[in-house]
Parts: C-alpha cells; structure tokens; sequence
C-alpha cells in the first residue's frame, strides 16, 4: 500500500505534534553497508547471517552498558573470524574493524522511502526527532553524511544521555526536548521491543515499522511496511480516529 503524497499536505495530525524515528534501518539502510563492508573486508557477503547473528549478541552487550562501543566491534570482528576458524589478535581485530568501518562509511544511504515521508511530515507542521541507541558521535557522523543534519529539530542519542531504547527515560528525554508530553508524540522505528514497543510503555504512540514483514502473531502497537505508510497511519487514526489500533495495520500474513 502506497500513500499518495498531496502536494498540498493536510494539517498536522490532531493531537499529535511530533514524530520521533530511529535512524538505523529505519532512515539509514545499514543492512546495505554492511553487506557492502563485509565483501571489501572478506570478498563475498555470502557470510552475512553468521555476521548479523554475533552482532546482534554484541550488540545486545554494548546497550546494556556491558561493554564499550569501540571495544565492542573488535570483539564481534574476532568473534565472527573465530566462527570461520581464525583467531585473531586484539591489534589485528582492531585493524580489520578499522578498514569495515571505513568501507561501510561509504555505503552509507537513505531508504528511497524517506525522503518523501518527511518531507510530507515536515510540510504537515510536524516537529521530528531521531531517537537512536549508539555513540553520538558515529549517529551524529551517519546523519551528516545521509543530508539530514536540518531536517531534526531534536537528536537523542543513547550515548550522549546515557540510556538506550527501549528504556522509557530516552523517550521521555526526546519529549523533554521537543518540549511536548509524550501523548503529543509518534516514535517509528525497525524493533518492536526496542522502538516500538519501548516508545508506547514512555507513553508515546509506538508504531512498528516490520521492513522486512516479520511473522507476529500480536505486535500490540501499530505497523506499516515502508514509511509511504505513515501518513495514511497518523491522519486516519489520529484526525478522523480517536486513536492508533494496535495491530490494525499489522501486515495480513
Ligand atoms: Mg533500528
């Protein structure tokens, strides 16, 4: 389902005032990076599920305060070469980590879905914001490079305030500096737990953007597919609804 942009934006949303949206595979197309660091680094992205796998446990680690960033992607870049028998050292780790991340630096771009969406979000008054769980100088670095460095009136960054999504604190913080309660307030975002999920228990409107169709039997909050979706969600429940269905626009399985 595709939204059809009018040119000529209705109002904002009745009672909300902003929309708050992660960056990483919600605006930026990291999946495409990646993969694309990964072939430099390896010479096929053949490996990519063994990749996403150790990166989502380090991952895991890195918001639960467990460890560093940096130290992080060294011991996910040893962890995946272990997975294919070869132990590196901590001076070699670091040294290949150096060389993906300079790679996936130049394969940083926006989904073909975004640009649109807030420009539409934009026109219809709408204040923005990214809310996002990383160090703020590598999301503050990633949103210069994609050209959206204008288009936020808020950046909160997990690593500039010290809590990670799904933590209510970071949300409310995004509030805070929006200066709106968080009932004023969309949050969109690729996680259901971590964004989604996360942003309605802080009292914002969390909607699930299931890019890649996950099977979920009861998301509990509202879902699209692309953000051409978006529009149509926030103007049919929230100008002529009362409010967002959880699950009414759960992609049909
Ligand atoms: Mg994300």
């Amino acid at each position: 389902m595709t939204f059809a942009l009018d040119p000529s934006p209705a109002p904002a949303p009745a009672g909300i005032k902003a929309v708050c949206l992660d960056l990483d595979e919600t605006l930026l197309d990291v999946e495409h990076a990646s993969r694309s660091a990964l072939r430099e680094l390896v010479g096929t992205d053949r490996a990519w599920p063994v990749w996403q796998r150790i990166t989502d446990q380090h991952y895991a680690r890195y918001v639960t305060d467990e460890i560093g960033f940096d130290a992080m992607c060294v011991e996910r870049t040893k962890a995946f070469f272990a997975a294919f028998g070869e132990s590196l050292d901590d001076a070699e780790a670091a040294c290949r980590e150096s060389l993906r991340m300079a790679a996936m630096q130049r394969s940083w771009r926006l989904f073909d879905d975004v640009r649109p969406c807030l420009d539409w979000l934009a026109a219809t008054g709408l204040r923005l914001a990214v809310v996002t769980n990383a160090p703020g100088g590598y999301q503050r670095k990633k949103i210069s490079a994609v050209g959206l460095a204008a288009d936020f009136d808020a950046v909160v960054v997990s690593g500039e305030v010290g809590v990670a999504k799904p933590d209510p604190r970071i949300f409310r913080t995004a509030c805070e500096r929006l200066g709106l309660r968080p009932d004023e307030v969309a949050h969109v975002g690729d996680r259901l737990g971590t964004d989604a999920r996360g942003a309605s228990r802080a009292g914002l409107h969390g909607i699930w953007l299931n890019r890649h169709r996950e099977e979920c039997e009861s998301a509990g909050v509202p879902a699209i597919t692309d953000l051409d979706e978006l529009p149509e969600l926030l103007v049919a429940d929230l100008v002529l609804g009362t409010a967002m269905e959880p699950d009414r626009l759960t992609p049909a399985r």
